[in-house]
């Protein structure tokens, strides 16, 4: 029916501000009398793991009660949370097609990820071999210790009937466990979905994983695949539990969780470094190991992340991301908010939860910092304006040659030093009645709290509007939000941090103050000479002289540059304001560069007890108002 399709209306018919549209679309939902009997018909999924080891997966997928005419069969090529194209269909093959009697149909391939199938007679059967080799949260990977599927990368679903709820049986070795936010049945095997946009945001994972539960108000799940001990998965499930009571803290409550919350964990040699959130659950993995401190608190600073996204961009959520196309990217104005406050409130909860050091604090959100004030990018681009590139930088690949390490800068960077100066100028306002915390909890109350349509959406998604209305409500101050939003998120303005900082005895300095510089560089060297293999920085002497991508550099100041200390040590030598010169080859032809040295421009923050002082009593007062557990 098509209220409930949400391709077929394009989103439109999702009410974006409750009211009206909402009351429009209960109305349609009453008129629509008698809903033909396959409206309900669930679309049936089995997998299994013949060849596990070698990374295959067999998926079966029966589509029954099928309206006459054609039935679009897709492989996705977005998936939620990831927002570039990765055209999952490249690793499908073996697809027979036939009407779920083994009889015939025609298959007609429109692009590579679609099947048109005509001559059905009410059934469509699906058989194909899927390949999966790659540990992460986008991606399917099989080998003989676990399927950890993510379901845009495994499954098939068909245009049409996205309203449709889901049923998939895993057909597992025994030893393999179910660690998923899909709904269980009777059958420990078969797990069930109500709708496409719920099944598509159901990582699985199929292991013999440890799992721990805990209880904050409701029951939360940990399962951890991993090679380490009992001991180190309890050490890590604390660790968690800290975090979602911190986090709760927040927002004053949890989100109304679908199933138990689940932290689904894969640390394992071969896993690539990544998270991804889901309404109810998150994937987690790296190749780090619970049993090294410092790993352990990089992978809980992770948890923190994604556990915050169950507000933040599952429920408080950009219109421009709901709902969530699966054949192509929803670009995104909003990521800035999405992904970069969520990074600021990383770090704020690890500290505020005990699990880092006020120097721990300083250094991560130094580095972002460090990145956004002195990025070549903000001469071009606004944070709204990144945050629309992130199809082509969130695990993106491509073959061409770009320049994105000048015209772009991560929007979770920027996201977190704009979630920074807002908190402390709210804090400073205010002395600390009105904060970031407090912005927050009001966009969860009007937006996030909302009742969603259907299982899996969402009942009011914001714009960037909404975000700006918020904080004029919430900080009494209409010119400050709207001069807030025009400089630092619409504009390529900063905030003047060290005035902010300064209050809480952060000190924002520079890195290296008088050290001779010249940019970052990278050097391949071979063949006597050094090969510059990235585009040089903008704003750096190096690029002020005229070196870039494919230059070999021969000689500096004459001597033969024989390894990258020479570099180093040749600068060294110098002092901001001398000329260096370069000797290098470019497309055959000889040519000197005189490079002018600089001071390094590197920032870093530091706590005020670094620089040889006791924080005084007001910036003890500022750091526990603003830092301390919430509990
Ligand atoms: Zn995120």
């Amino acid at each position: 029916m098509p209220v409930l399709n949400h391709r077929g209306n394009g989103g439109t018919l999702r009410p974006k501000h409750g009211g009206v549209v909402g009351a429009a679309w209960v109305l349609a939902a009453f008129l629509s009398i008698c809903p033909p009997a396959f409206a309900q018909s669930p679309v049936a999924y089995h997998v299994s793991f013949p060849e596990k080891e070698h990374h295959r997966m067999q998926v079966e997928v029966t589509f029954p009660d099928v309206p006459a005419g054609t039935l679009e069969v897709l492989m996705s090529s977005t998936s939620p949370g990831r927002y570039a194209v990765h055209d999952f269909a490249k690793n499908v093959y073996d697809v027979r097609i036939d009407n779920g009697a083994g009889g015939p149909v025609q298959v007609e391939r429109p692009n590579p990820s679609q099947w048109n199938v005509t001559g059905h007679s009410g059934a469509v059967r699906v058989q194909y071999k899927v390949f999966g080799d790659q540990l992460d949260g986008t991606f399917l990977a099989i080998d003989s210790t676990h399927a950890h599927m993510n379901i845009p990368a495994s499954l098939m679903w068909a245009r049409g009937l996205e309203a449709r709820p889901a049923r998939v049986t895993f057909d597992t070795p025994p030893e393999w466990k179910v660690a998923t936010q899909l709904r269980t049945t009777s059958d420990p095997r078969t797990f069930t979905a109500a709708n496409l946009q719920y099944l598509v945001d159901s990582p699985t994972e199929l292991s013999n994983f440890t799992l721990r539960t805990f209880r904050v108000d409701r029951e939360f799940r940990i399962a951890v695949h991993h090679d380490g001990t009992d001991a180190e998965t309890d050490r890590f499930a604390a660790g968690v539990e800290k975090i979602v009571r911190e986090q709760l803290a927040i927002f004053g409550e949890f989100p109304d969780f679908d199933v138990p919350y689940t932290f689904i964990a894969d640390y394992l040699p071969w896993a690539l470094d990544d998270g991804m959130e889901h309404r109810n659950s998150t994937i987690l993995t790296a190749p780090y190991r619970l049993r090294l401190p410092d790993e352990q608190l990089a992978l809980l600073s992770t948890a923190a992340h994604e556990f915050f996204h169950s507000w933040n961009v599952e429920r408080i959520r950009p219109a421009s991301l709901e709902p969530f196309r699966l054949d192509m990217p929803n670009p995104s104005g909003e990521l800035w908010f999405a992904e970069g406050f969520t990074s600021y409130y990383a770090p704020l909860t690890m500290h505020r939860a005990g699990l880092w050091s006020i120097h721990e604090f300083a250094g991560r959100i130094g580095y972002a910092l460090d990145l956004v004030i002195r990025s070549p990018a903000r001469k071009y681009r606004s944070a709204e304006e990144v945050s629309r590139l992130a199809q082509y930088v969130d695990q993106a690949t491509w073959s061409d040659r770009t320049n994105f390490s000048n015209h772009f800068v991560s929007y979770y960077d920027w996201g977190q030093a704009i979630g920074l100066a807002l908190d402390l100028s709210l804090r400073a306002r205010s002395n600390h009645q009105v904060s970031l915390d407090h912005y927050m909890r009001r966009l969860w109350q009007e937006f996030g709290r909302a009742p969603a349509p259907a299982e899996g959406g969402v009942g009011r998604p914001y714009t960037m509007d909404d975000l700006c209305n918020v904080l004029a409500e919430v900080s009494g101050d209409r010119a400050f939000a709207d001069d807030f939003f025009r400089r630092f998120v619409r504009g390529r303005e900063v905030a003047d941090y060290g005035p902010l900082l300064a209050r809480a005895g952060l000190v924002l300095r520079k890195r290296n103050p008088g050290r001779a510089w010249i940019g970052p560089v990278s050097l391949e060297f071979g063949g006597g000479a050094a090969r510059v293999l990235q585009p040089t920085s903008e704003d750096t002497p190096l690029y002020a002289a005229g070196l870039d991508r494919d230059d070999e550099v021969l000689a500096i100041d004459g001597v033969a540059l024989s390894g990258p200390l020479r570099l180093d040590d040749a600068v060294q030598r110098r002092r901001p304001g001398d000329t260096l010169r370069l000797s290098i080859r470019r497309r055959g032809m000889a040519r000197e560069l005189s490079v002018v040295v600089a001071e390094d421009p590197g920032l870093q923050l530091v706590p005020v007890e670094n620089t040889g002082r006791a924080p005084s009593a007001a910036e003890r007062a500022f750091r526990e108002a603003w830092l301390a557990s919430r509990q």
